[in-house]
């Protein structure tokens, strides 16, 4: 698109826009302006710089771009393998069989392909949780893939094959993270991703000290059924490691003392709904992480399950607080009648509450004028679904879905317009990741990757049924 290339100002003209401030403001036929790598200006009827690009946004929602907190990107080279997957599945086969299989060139093709979908679903920043780290050459792939797709990331540098003891204690890890992470960069953010398994000997001491001389946030799984539990939590908050900028992923089982202790340290739960609901680390928190006034932010996890759109985990969560509310007052013989979880907080924690775990809420997830262009517009005028819009929250958590993003800038730059990508290669990730697969079926072979993909289904036992007034399998009925 030769008028996006000469870094002209960009007018969304127009549209719905959700600015996402503190009010929760709704601007009715408004603009937004976007100069250089910055939003100008947000209201109605905007002038504009000569030489303007306009983008008709009539008919659509403008809001700032989703951050997705959590994601294996690495993985998306295994796109809907494990669908029928629990979590103990996802272990057997990445930590125990078939993750070390993975050369630096795999990594980077799954995150070229993942980094390319958040841009298509409107995610403008994405945390590669890449826990697939297995040496520094796994990792320079990673950071080259991340840096080869315009879109805003996070490096979560993990290593499922080690303890988090021992890979972040290495030299090469130190000089990794001088070689190629620089601080302050807001389109190269750094976390350090590790689980802490609640040894009592808290063996993981050693790389929250590393994090802490680098610089990095830690972001863990905690609260996951079978894996990590409330001695984790217990451990990083005696010891000092409780932050801040601590992102606590799934959070779902755990006591109240240890929301407790989240609250108090100021930290983040990440929640990823869709993935909670199958894989198994426990219910969905956000039902009771809001008694605790705890920060969310949401995730998809990773595509080797779930899609990489944010429109389904804002769906997910809705849904899935709701149910948990009726059920919990259904349980108490009470009827909900107003639900506590609303649809334009879930919009609220797909973009601001990720800025705000990411410590960059100065920089991007709401639409005011001084920070980062990061933009979506939600424009479907072939779409049935695009109208009426009359509650535009509403529309974005349960209406809209990702083939509905037609235009998306991150940093000012125009990645995807009328609902095509700008200067992506897709075909090349699509050759790369392709190349991923056939190394993978053939390390396996053919019997371990059929198994891997189809998990056994336990037995069933249909209970008998007395009631009996009706055989339809004969198509008789008693009595007659
Ligand atoms: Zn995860």
């Amino acid at each position: 698109m030769a008028e996006f290339e000469s870094g002209r100002p960009v007018a969304l003209r127009g549209g719905t826009v959700l600015p996402m401030d503190d009010r929760r403001t709704v601007l009715e036929n408004a603009d937004v302006l976007l100069v250089g790598e910055r939003i100008e200006a947000v209201g109605p009827a905007l002038d504009v710089p000569e030489g303007t690009v306009e983008i008709d946004a009539t008919g659509g929602i403008v809001l700032p771009g989703m951050i997705d907190t959590h994601r294996h990107m690495w993985q998306a080279a295994m796109r809907g393998y494990g669908a029928d997957w629990t979590l103990t599945q996802y272990f057997v086969w990445n930590y125990l069989e078939w993750g070390k299989v993975f050369r630096p060139e795999d990594v980077h093709a799954g995150n070229v392909l993942s980094a390319i979908e958040s841009l298509d679903a409107g995610v403008t920043t994405t945390v590669d949780w890449s826990h697939g780290l297995q040496t520094t050459d796994h990792a320079d792939a990673a950071v080259d893939a991340l840096q080869s797709v315009p879109g805003r990331f996070v490096l979560a540098y993990g290593n499922l094959q080690a303890g988090p003891w021992e890979w972040s204690t290495r030299p090469e890890f130190r000089d990794f993270v001088s070689r190629r992470i620089t601080p302050g960069d807001d389109m190269l953010g750094f976390q350090m991703a590790f689980d802490v398994t609640g040894d009592p000997e808290f063996p993981e001491r050693a790389a929250f000290e590393v994090a802490r001389e680098v610089g990095a946030p830690v972001t863990t799984h905690a609260g996951v059924w079978g894996a990590t539990n409330d001695q984790g939590v217990r451990l990083m908050h005696e010891n000092g490691f409780a932050t801040p900028q601590t992102i606590y992923v799934h959070a779902a089982t755990l006591s109240e003392d240890s929301y407790q202790r989240i609250a108090a340290t100021g930290g983040t739960v990440s929640v990823s709904t869709e993935s909670e609901q199958s894989a198994g680390q426990g219910y969905p928190p956000t039902w009771t992480l809001r008694n605790h006034g705890i920060p969310v932010a949401l995730s998809m996890d990773t595509s080797v399950w779930w899609s990489a759109d944010l429109f389904s985990a804002m769906r997910a969560t809705l849904g899935a607080d709701r149910s948990r509310e009726h059920l919990e007052a259904h349980a108490k013989g009470e009827t909900v009648t107003n639900c506590h979880l609303r649809a334009d907080q879930v919009v609220e924690w797909a973009t601001r509450g990720g800025a705000r775990a990411l410590r960059l809420e100065g920089v991007v997830g709401s639409l005011e004028p001084g920070k980062k262009a990061d933009v979506v517009l939600i424009k479907n005028d072939a779409s049935p679904v695009m109208f009426p819009l009359l509650n535009p929250y509403g529309h974005v958590a349960l209406q809209a879905q990702r083939g509905d993003v037609h235009t998306v800038l991150v940093n000012g730059r125009v990645v995807k317009h009328e609902h095509r990508l700008i200067d992506i290669d897709l075909e090349r990730a699509r050759q790369a990741v392709a190349a991923t697969v056939d190394h993978l079926k053939s390390t396996l072979g053919p019997e371990a990757w059929a198994k891997g993909m189809n998990p056994d289904i336990p037995a069933t036992k249909i209970l008998d049924n007395p009631y009996t007034y009706t055989d339809y399998r004969t198509g008789s009925t008693h009595g007659q």
